[in-house]
């Protein structure tokens, strides 16, 4: 038997709609690409948002149809992400800092019809337009008199094709299960994969976030130094309208001179962003003597921070630190904050020591830990194990990649994280290794696998591991240890030098070392867990170089 409630769907549109509603004094304010402060309210920007839902439908964008935007935190990307959600397109949020082929490969493997961009990336597409042939038009996110000379076939200043829009616009009844974004992320080798967002799994993940201990306010104003173009700013561009917190976006600058000036100029009360911002900000905190005494909190995750940084904030700059767990799969927020029941009872110094765990788990998400035979463990702060979600806001399948998906479940369908834990008696889970193969610096991926791969190009590397290494900085950073060829006499700036120009920059290993043998497992993978205690007491050169 069925209730009798309104089979009302959940749908994007109605977060934005309530904003424009019941807060649309409330303001969002962007750092613009072009230079100046852009400042205008929930209800101006509803108004644009439903123009662009014309726009879109003008040149001829239709359901399910795939639109990328390849742009920074700032107000257009925001009415971008209601506008082609809400008429039943897919927002494919494309991460610049992704090495060209992987742009050139996710914008394929969307089959996006239009690219939405920054200034800024400009020249980037008109290098890869060539390798781009299901993109039929590029939309500048700027004014016509910001307009560029360019090379792009179709070009559109944004605000022009915004101009002759009506403001009024019937949103689609859609199904709720209907695609709503799009990201990729990176895999442990090979191409980056879709995880396909729906307006029911959005929806409800804004609920999600709202109701749990990093909850945003009515009286709070919210800047998201995550970006936009990954995991969806975290959900506050989706949360932030339903309970009206103002919303401050940086554009591309997330240096902390400039954060440091917006929090206070906006009197920002919230922010969320990886560590290395964080760690960034507190030098430049240090350094200039300045304060942030508007902010009460901060979420970081993404990766694990130093115990350090969560005692300088909360004793040096009174933030309540908060730490969360999510990945691209789970929308991303899956764990977050420390229950103050649990907090409370604590002295100060434990207390912080417990905010090192990633946090608890959020009302609509299901974990468990298991061993190594897929049998579940104990949550009893101690048995660690591979984490498995499920959930309504945990992906239920890679898009269009049989071969990811193959791997990325168990038998009952939970999703395999990568992730080891331990999950204690109140939910609150703390990571304790990884099983992926993947080094994460800055916040962003970096392919070990690939890394070993491009090594072992050189006619003189036998065998080559990059593993993870600690970093002040960018919490980790890759390094390599390489086996040389039988009689090779091969230097670290040997493998430097190959290895220059044949990966993205930043991926450059921070150091090579060199050993007669790597440690493999029964099945003669290379151990990394064994290489990483190998190398346990190893210093990076540029750990001593980071001020
Ligand atoms: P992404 O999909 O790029 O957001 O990356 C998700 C992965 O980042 C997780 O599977 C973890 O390996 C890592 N991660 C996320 N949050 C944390 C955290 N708070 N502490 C440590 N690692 C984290």
């Amino acid at each position: 038997m069925h209730g009798l409630m309104m089979d009302m769907p959940l749908l994007i549109p109605s977060l934005i709609r309530h904003g424009a509603q019941c807060h649309g004094s409330v303001e969002i304010v962007s750092q613009t690409v072009e230079g100046p402060i852009h400042r205008y309210t929930y209800a101006d920007a509803y108004a644009r948002i439903r123009r662009l839902a014309n726009a879109l439908e003008a040149i001829g964008v239709g359901r399910g149809d795939r639109v990328a935007t390849l742009a920074w935190n700032g107000y257009r990307h925001f009415e971008l992400y209601y506008g082609i959600s809400g008429i039943g397109a897919v927002c494919h949020t494309v991460n610049p800092r992704l090495f060209e082929d992987q742009i050139a490969y996710i914008i394929n493997h969307a089959a996006d019809r239009f690219i939405f961009l920054d200034l800024t990336f400009v020249p980037l597409l008109e290098e890869l337009r060539d390798r781009i042939p299901s993109v039929e038009g590029f939309i500048v996110m700027t004014d016509e008199a910001h307009m560029p000379e360019t090379s792009l076939p179709n070009a559109v200043c944004y605000e022009t094709l915004l101009d002759d829009q009506p403001a009024e616009y019937a949103w689609p009844l859609l199904d709720e299960r209907t695609a709503s974004a799009l990201c990729y992320t990176s895999g442990t080798t090979g191409n980056p994969k879709g995880v396909l967002y729906s307006h029911r799994s959005t929806v409800i993940h804004s609920l999600g976030i709202l109701i749990s201990s990093i909850a945003m306010r009515s009286t709070d104003t919210v800047l998201p130094v995550v970006p936009m173009f990954h995991v969806q700013s975290w959900g506050v561009p989706h949360a932030a309208p339903v309970v009206g917190a103002k919303l401050v976006f940086a554009g591309p600058h997330t240096d902390g001179e400039t954060l440091q000036r917006l929090f206070a100029d906006e009197q920002v009360t919230m922010s969320l962003g990886v560590p290395t911002i964080w760690l960034g900000l507190l030098d430049y905190l240090r350094a200039s003597g300045k304060r942030i005494d508007s902010l009460r909190m901060f979420l970081s995750g993404g990766a694990a921070p130093p115990l350090s940084m969560i005692e300088a904030y909360e004793n040096d700059y009174g933030v309540d630190v908060n730490h969360g767990w999510g990945m691209t799969e789970t929308s991303p927020v899956a764990a977050a904050g420390i229950d103050r029941k649990v907090l409370e009872p604590l002295a100060h110094d434990a207390r912080l020591r417990e905010k090192l765990k990633q946090g608890q788990v959020l009302f609509g998400v299901e974990m468990k830990i298991v061993d190594d035979d897929g049998n579940r463990l104990p949550h009893d702060g101690a048995a660690t194990g591979e984490l498995l979600v499920r959930g309504p806001w945990v992906t239920s399948g890679y898009f269009d990649d049989d071969e990811a998906n193959a791997v990325a479940f168990d038998a009952e369908g939970w999703f395999r994280t990568g992730d080891v834990c331990a999950i204690d008696p109140t939910g609150h889970m703390m990571i304790t290794d990884r099983i992926k193969d993947l080094i994460k610096s800055g916040g962003e991926w970096i392919s070990s696998i690939d890394l070993e791969n491009t090594a072992m190009g050189h006619p003189d590397v036998a065998e080559a591991a990059a593993i993870a290494m600690p970093h002040p900085k960018w919490t980790e950073r890759p390094m390599l240890v390489v086996v040389p060829r039988d009689g090779a006499a091969l230097t670290r700036d040997d493998v430097l030098a190959y290895l220059d120009g044949k990966i993205v920059k930043w991926w450059m290993p921070d150091d090579v070392v060199f050993t007669d043998e790597l440690p493999h497992t029964a099945t003669g993978k290379v151990s990394k867990r064994r290489l990483r205690e190998r190398y346990a007491d190893h210093v990076l050169p540029s750990v001593n170089e980071t001020p």
